[in-house]
């Protein structure tokens, strides 16, 4: 779709999502992006390949180890999470999100969480904000911002992440268009404007939902492991 991006995911953040360690929040988001971002495709196809060549190249005495770990807290956290259902764009309702004057096509990602219902809210300085829960670490919400509009000057606990779907922002860092994967964490003050008007996608994730996945199953034999462990 757009071949014009200029703001992506960073590495790891990727790897983690080929890995399957994301929260449902920040999987939908990195989904939508890849979506659009035939770049970061292409790289996330490359990780998903490399990992399962990992797994099946690791000797057998390592596959068949047992767990030492105590891995029963993080299943439980991520076991309680929604699922995403299996994408398919026939069975949305909601493919689109219909503004003032013209609609948006939506990654399929993210029109399978609208199709749950968005319920829009008018905030201060032409705002416009739709919550949607998908998991218990991350707030997730749909942003339109009015032409002309801007948010008041703000700063994180954890990490904003903002996926550009329509029309463009800018912030003291710089200027964001369609496909573009904003990170912001709480070393930056931050205060967004749009002249033209922005559709955004923005999940904010505490300090920890980014790097307990990482740390705890960075690499594929665990995550056979814990395969393994929650589908029996
Ligand atoms: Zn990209």
């Amino acid at each position: 779709m757009t071949t014009d991006v200029n703001y992506h995911p960073a590495a790891e953040l990727l790897e983690a999502f080929a890995q399957g360690t994301l929260s449902t929040g920040l999987s939908v988001a990195l989904s939508a992006h890849i979506e659009l971002c035939a770049s970061c495709r292409e790289e996330s196809r490359r990780l998903e390949s490399t990992s399962a060549l990992a797994w099946s190249q690791a000797p057998a005495q390592e596959r068949n180890e047992d767990v030492t770990e105590d891995f029963s807290a993080l299943i439980a956290s991520i076991v309680k999470q929604p699922q995403l259902k299996e994408l398919s764009s026939e069975q949305f309702s909601v493919d689109k999100i219909h503004m003032l004057e013209h609609s948006v096509t939506l990654p399929r990602a993210l029109a399978k969480v609208a199709s749950e219902g968005l319920v829009w809210k008018k905030l201060a300085g032409g705002i416009n904000q739709a919550q949607v829960t998908l998991d218990d670490e991350t707030q997730c919400e749909f942003i339109y911002m009015k032409p002309g509009s801007q948010v008041p000057v703000h700063k994180h606990q954890g990490n904003e992440i903002t996926l550009v779907l329509d029309g463009s922002f800018s912030d003291e860092l710089g200027h964001y268009q369609a496909a573009d994967f904003v990170v912001r964490n709480q070393a930056h003050l931050h205060r967004p404007a749009s002249e033209e008007g922005c559709l955004c996608f923005a999940v904010l994730d505490g300090p920890l939902a980014f790097t307990k996945g990482l740390a705890r199953l960075f690499n594929p034999i665990n995550r056979y492991r814990f395969r393994r462990a929650t589908s029996q």
